[in-house]
Order: structure tokens, then sequence, then C-alpha cells
């Protein structure tokens, strides 16, 4: 199928159907936010009288971006059912996501974990809400953006590009953003809401700087166990913005994060800025883009194990 056929199905699916409900990943990043609730008020504003619903966890943090409905089970019924950003099944928020009478995936992570009929994957986009804007565009004028979808799509390819930074970034990722500033919203606003950060994790910043182990092979990592991070009084907030500081190091060319978990495993967060580390992290359960993935790692053997693992792959690159 062309790409152009994949969305015509989409938009048809989507013409059919009364009830729609767009489901993302669980602990969801802007862009997983971004694409759901951009996607909503796209079909809000194209198609008045259908019922249009965004599920999953509201995190006080993401309210910017919008707030997720509540539905009963009943909803499901005859609904479509569009899964935005998320590869994997057991990583999508609400399990309810199979309950409807079509289930659609639109994603741009590796499709290692193939569901939904249509299926739209695209790996090389930077971002699920990149992907989003391309449907509006390709199935214009039958759908309508607004100043409030543009804001939350690019905030998601901010989010996901790390502020169009990573390579990810291509010449359409930059053409999507410009013409999403052409809507009436305050690009700039939405810059700074993703880049400020608390003075809990300006504090935690300053540890992870501290304390990070840089081999001489470039790997590098760090563990924030409960003991660690506990000082700090987090609360419920994400530990995400210092993922990407280690990178900001020159000598540093891949390193892991690993966080401890309310179950004491340790969710391992992995990125680079050259070798994949698709292929590690799926040695461990998990998996994620080249450049950026993630697993859990059972125990201290495991954390100690990626990083030998993590350590080889650099040292093997330098020969
Ligand atoms: P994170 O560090 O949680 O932001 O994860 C980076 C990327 O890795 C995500 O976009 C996912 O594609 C992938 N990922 C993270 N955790 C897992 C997991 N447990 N299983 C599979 N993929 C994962």
């Amino acid at each position: 199928m062309t790409l152009k056929e994949t969305q015509t199905e989409i938009l048809n699916a989507i013409k059919q159907h009364q009830t729609i409900i767009i489901h993302r990943h669980q602990r969801p990043d802007p862009d997983a936010i971004g694409s759901q609730m951009g996607l909503a008020e796209i079909l809000k504003a194209s198609f008045p009288s259908k019922k249009i619903y965004s599920v999953g966890k509201q995190y006080p943090g993401f309210d910017w971006l919008g707030k997720t409905d509540t539905i009963d089970d009943d909803a499901y019924k005859d609904a479509l059912v569009l899964v935005l950003d998320t590869a994997n099944q057991p990583r999508i928020d609400d399990d309810r996501y199979s309950k409807g009478n079509q289930l659609i995936k639109i994603d741009h992570h590796p499709n290692d974990d193939q569901f939904g009929d249509p299926m739209w994957v695209s790996p090389e986009a930077s971002s699920t809400s990149e992907l989003v804007f391309d449907l509006y565009t390709a199935m214009k004028p039958e759908l309508t953006c607004t100043a409030e979808a543009a804001r939350l799509l690019y905030a998601g390819i901010v989010g996901d590009t790390g502020r169009f930074m990573y390579p990810s970034t291509s010449t359409h990722t930059m053409k999507v953003a410009g013409e999403l500033m052409q809507f009436d919203f305050s690009a700039s606003d939405v810059n700074q809401k993703e880049d400020e950060i608390s003075i809990p994790l300006a504090r935690l910043s300053a540890y992870v700087y501290e304390n990070l182990t840089i081999l001489p092979s470039g790997a590098a990592y760090i563990k924030l166990s409960d003991e660690v991070l506990e000082p700090f009084k987090l609360g419920d907030e994400s530990t995400s913005s210092v993922v990407p500081l280690p990178g900001r190091i020159k000598e540093v060319k891949s390193w892991a994060i690993f966080v401890e978990s309310k179950d004491h495993t340790f969710r391992i967060r992995l990125r680079s800025k050259g070798p994949a580390i698709n292929e590690l992290a799926k040695r461990h359960g998990g998996g994620g883009h080249a450049l950026a993935s993630g697993a859990v790692a059972h125990d201290d053997d495991e954390i100690k194990q990626v990083i030998k693992e993590l350590d080889a792959l650099l040292s093997k690159q330098g020969e």
C-alpha cells in the first residue's frame, strides 16, 4: 500500500465511525500527548458531530497539553481506536484499546510489534506529531487544523527532536514546524515550557553531572536508586529531563541511566550519539529507536551486564 492509500484508509475509517478513541503510551512524553491531543483537536474541528475521546493517565505536569477523557467501557462498542506513538501493545495506556470495532496504529518507532489495520509506521519521521500533521496535509480540505492542534503538534515535535537537535530532525521536520508556526500560537512559549525544570530537577541535574561514570570507550552511566533520589524530593516528577544531560559532554558517546522503579527493578534509559543501542535494549527485554531505547534491569547483575555490553559496543566501534 502506498502512503497516500494508507492515509486515505485511515481517513475513511475515521469517516465511518461515530466514536473515535485515541490512545498513547504509558508514562507519556510531549510527543505521545501532543500527537494524541493534536489529532483529537483536528478531528473535533473536522467532524463536529463525532465523539472524539483521548484516554490515558493524566499527569499534572502535562496539563498544559490538554486533559484526557474518562470514558465508560460502553464507549468502545462500535468505536474506532487509534493508538499513537506506541510501538508495543503492553506499553499502550489503557488496555481497553482492543475493545473497539477497528484498531489503527500510527507511530514512528521501529515496528517491532505489528498491530492494527491499517498500520502507519514511519520510523524515519522525527515524531508521531509530524505524522499527524502529514495526515492533515494529505487530507486537506477534509481535515481542518486549528491553532490549538498546531500548538500541540509543535510541542510533540520539539519534545521528540530535543529542540530540533537530534539526527531525526529532517528538512521535512523543519518544514512541518515552520507550517505549524504559521498558526496563531506562541512557539516560544512552548519552547520555554519544555525547557524549564523545577528546582529539585535542577539539583538532580547537578548530581548527574557530578556523579556520572565516564569510561574510556565513551560509555557513561549513572544509577538513580530510591536512596539517591530521596533527598531531591521529586514527588511525582519524572526524571526525564536529566536523561539527555550526559550527551552534552564531548567525551560521552552512549549512556545509560538506571532509575529505580516502585517494584525495585531498574528502568534502563539508553541514549547514543553514534552506535545503535536498540539491539542492546532488546537483549534485555526492551527496545526503541536506534539512538533512544529503553529496557528493564531486574537486579544489580543485569545493570553491570548492560554497562559491560555498552562499553563493549563502543570499544568495538573505536577499533
Ligand atoms: P525512554 O527512555 O523511556 O524515554 O525510552 C526511549 C524509547 O525506548 C521509547 O521511545 C521506547 O521506544 C523505548 N522503550 C523504553 N522502554 C521500553 C521498554 N521497556 N520496552 C520497549 N521499548 C522501550
